[in-house]
């Protein structure tokens, strides 16, 4: 065995590592989470995040994400969105209320949309290619759209029971560009076990995911964080990001937000802003093959773009997301005292627009 095994790890070696562009492993970035000081995290995120962003450069896009049903299966014990079918409440969007929420978003000034809703077995393929396909024939490129999460995903192709690389031709045949990484959570075979066991295990979630990218299909990597996660899991989810990039190169940027507890079958409480902030921190030394870092006004609002000085690069401003708001998420539309608040901090924010995107990650 190498005598550098048994030498202790240190705040000068890792330091070093970082500076040089070396890649640090999972015992490292548990020891900085538990040793470094947030001074240090944050002067380590932003080297990392010189190599791929300017400095005082951030990006934003305005979006909202359209709930198409509530009505899912998978019962989430994090969840405080979803209606059972047998439950009196539940809704499934007709193609013109879409068409009316993708209308008041352009009025907004946004040109992106997120579909996100449950595994809702009343819904056939049809009902998502239709609709996909009526977007695209009514928008054409003026706005773009992420297509479900790679969880819908997963059950839209399960429920029509075809491969995942059936299901992401027909999609694409459709007009989707985009399935991004949500559902994801925390990326452990444990935390599934423990919260949500129908919501298939992570070797599928990257299989699917894998189908996705095969396709030609655009993806993202996703995390969630503040619930009765490890450390870790944190270091595994990250790990597995980590590699999964490694292999496939597909992973268009990372978004990490906060569990919103309220009125959820598990509760608890929210971690604060600060530790949030630091684990931000931690995800940009370690993604170091992920260009696009993302911070999360949903779930942090204007405080996420504190952000920017651990690493992030990006954010959304976005209008809706039914899902976080039911556990307590609150948006504000006042997106010029968010923005001012980014140029306070020493950053110049420029619209991205993902409908006009060339290539894969911008
Ligand atoms: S988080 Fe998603 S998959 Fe889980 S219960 Fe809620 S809507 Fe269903």
């Amino acid at each position: 065995m190498e005598l550098a095994a048994f030498l202790p790890l240190s705040m000068t070696d890792i330091a070093a590592k970082v500076e040089q562009g070396v890649r640090i492993d999972m015992d490292e970035a548990r020891w900085l989470w538990q040793n470094a000081s947030v001074a240090e995290l944050q002067r380590l995120a932003g080297i990392v995040r010189g190599r791929f962003h300017a400095a005082g450069e951030c990006t934003y896009m305005v979006m909202r994400i359209i709930n198409y049903t509530n009505v899912c299966v998978a019962q989430c014990d994090y969840c405080a969105f979803y209606k059972l079918p047998t439950q009196d409440g539940g809704y499934v969007m007709s193609q013109e209320q879409v068409f009316a929420k993708l209308d008041e978003l352009i009025v907004l000034g946004g040109d992106l949309a997120a579909f996100n809703g449950g595994f809702n077995p009343a819904l056939p393929l049809s009902y998502y290619c239709g609709l996909f396909a009526a977007i695209r024939a009514r928008y054409g490129d003026t706005l773009e759209f992420y297509a479900l999460t790679i969880a819908e995903f997963m059950y839209l192709a399960d429920h029509a029971k075809i491969s995942c690389a059936h299901a992401a031709q027909k999609l694409k045949a459709a007009g989707v560009r985009w399935i991004t990484g949500g559902g994801s959570e925390i990326l452990t075979e444990g935390f599934r076990a423990r919260h949500s066991k129908f919501k298939y295990t992570v070797a599928e979630y990257f299989e699917a995911q894998r189908a996705i990218i095969d396709a030609g299909l655009k993806t993202t990597a996703t995390m969630v964080i503040g619930f009765d996660e490890t450390l870790e899991e944190r270091l595994e989810h990250l790990e597995r990001t980590r590699s999964f990039q490694d292999e496939t190169g597909g992973l268009a940027s990372f978004l990490c937000w906060t569990f919103k507890p309220y009125f959820t079958q598990v509760g608890g409480i929210e971690i604060t802003t600060a530790e949030y902030l630091k684990h931000l921190a931690l995800c940009r030394i370690f993604l170091d093959n992920v260009s696009r870092i993302r911070t999360s006004v949903l779930t942090q609002n204007r405080l996420a773009l504190d952000g920017l000085n651990y690493g992030a690069d990006d954010f959304d401003l976005p209008i809706e997301d039914e899902v976080t708001q039911k556990a307590g998420a609150t948006i504000s539309l006042d997106f010029e005292r968010i923005l001012d608040y980014a140029r306070e901090l020493g950053y110049e924010p420029t619209y991205r627009h993902v409908a006009l995107a060339p290539v894969l990650n911008t």
